[in-house]
């Protein structure tokens, strides 16, 4: 991982934001900036010409990880508190009345407080999504490994998918399905694994419940692992039973959805005309009501990562960033839940190329009707 590469772009951003500094507080940003993985740490930057300084404050359980992963960045264990002592470091390192960026999407009221008494003469700057969209464009490296976790899910999903059957519980599938996926090697699961059957497939989020596989009707599996500190993120939907001419219409435009989302996409384009493309394909269905979330989100160190895949509406700022790049990893997967009846959602991850994307995840998105 280029970690030396990062630090510039980052001290290349702060520059055009005019912030001689900054302290990171969100730990997927500092895993990114400096390889850091431990649970808690704090990264003070500060710029001096085109050089950024960096310091990572961690306490004494991580003297040995740090010392081991950390790459570009001095280690501090501190022992005054990881936000006293960066708070310091960075009074030493910048001027008196810097602006100090700090990252207002991942800091309590009560850390700013604090550090508004502990370096007073410094202009705290709330900034939001910085290193965050430095991380939507992925590198060679980060590509291979968000590769490396898709195909060991992949390969999970085909061998358990069989496995599915009226009354057993969907907590089973999900444990069968993390079991698998820890055994072959996977750090942990990307989030909750996701199994809905029956009626609760009409739940976008329906979290693997106690209730036993309808005999008749769509089961939604959502899962994703970490492998190697990136994620993937899958959804495939299997038919129990024998599905009536209905299910199958559903079915049909979900993944006609899906696959004109994934043929718009290309570098350069805006991120909402992916949403439109998938969007408009359930709605000349008469599902476009029942299609409740957006299109797809990138991924990486962590599950839901900037470029969001949304709809334009006159209300809200536009999403950001506001066109595709070649290099970002994002999930195509739109989806219909008719409440009382069930829902579909189908889901692969593609990588953005100049010339469209390529498709990530290799499963079958044929009907599996069990
Ligand atoms: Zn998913
Ligand atoms: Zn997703």
């Amino acid at each position: 991982m280029d970690y030396v590469g990062r630090q510039l772009r980052l001290s290349t951003q702060l520059a055009e934001k005019r912030l001689p500094a900054m302290l990171i507080t969100h730990l997927p940003n500092v895993r990114y900036l400096c390889g850091f993985t431990g649970s808690a740490a704090i990264l003070a930057v500060a710029v001096a010409g085109k050089r950024p300084r960096l310091a990572l404050f961690t306490d004494g359980r991580y003297t040995e990880q740090a010392r081991l992963e950390v790459q570009g960045a001095k280690v501090v264990i501190a022992r005054g508190g990881a936000l006293r002592e960066a708070a310091g470091w960075l009074a030493r390192n910048a001027e008196v009345n810097a602006k100090v960026g700090f990252e207002a999407d991942h800091f309590s009221f009560s850390a700013y407080e604090s550090l508004r008494k502990l370096a007073s003469r410094l202009k705290w700057q709330p900034t939001s999504q910085l290193v965050e969209r430095l991380r939507a464009v992925k590198e060679p490296a980060e590509i291979a490994q968000i590769r490396a976790a898709i195909d060991l899910a992949s390969q999970v999903y085909d061998s358990i998918v069989a496995d599915i059957r009226p009354g057993i519980l969907e907590t089973a599938i999900a444990a069968e399905l993390e079991f698998v996926c820890r055994r072959m090697g996977a750090e942990r699961m990307s989030f909750e694994t996701i199994v809905a059957s029956g009626t609760r497939s009409a739940l976008p989020h329906g979290i693997a419940s106690t209730q036993p596989i309808a005999a008749n009707g769509f089961v939604i599996i959502d899962f994703g692992v970490v492998l190697g500190g990136y994620c993937s993120d899958m959804t495939r939907t299997v038919f129990v039973g024998q599905p009536n001419r209905r299910a199958e219409r559903i079915y049909q435009a979900v993944l006609n959805a899906q696959l004109a989302g994934i043929k718009a996409v290309t570098a350069g384009l805006a991120t909402t005309k992916v949403d439109y493309a998938a969007r408009k394909v359930l709605e000349k269905a008469g599902l476009g009501e029942y299609f409740t979330h957006s299109t797809g989100h990138g991924v990486g160190i962590e599950i839901h990562e900037l470029p969001g895949l949304r709809r334009a509406t006159k209300t809200t700022k536009p999403p950001q960033p506001e066109r595709l790049e070649a290099g970002m990893v994002v999930t195509i997967e739109p989806g219909v839940y008719i409440p009382g009846y069930g829902g579909v959602r189908i889901e692969d991850m593609v990588l953005v190329t100049d010339t469209g994307c390529e498709v990530l995840t290799p499963n079958s998105k044929e009907l599996i009707v069990l």
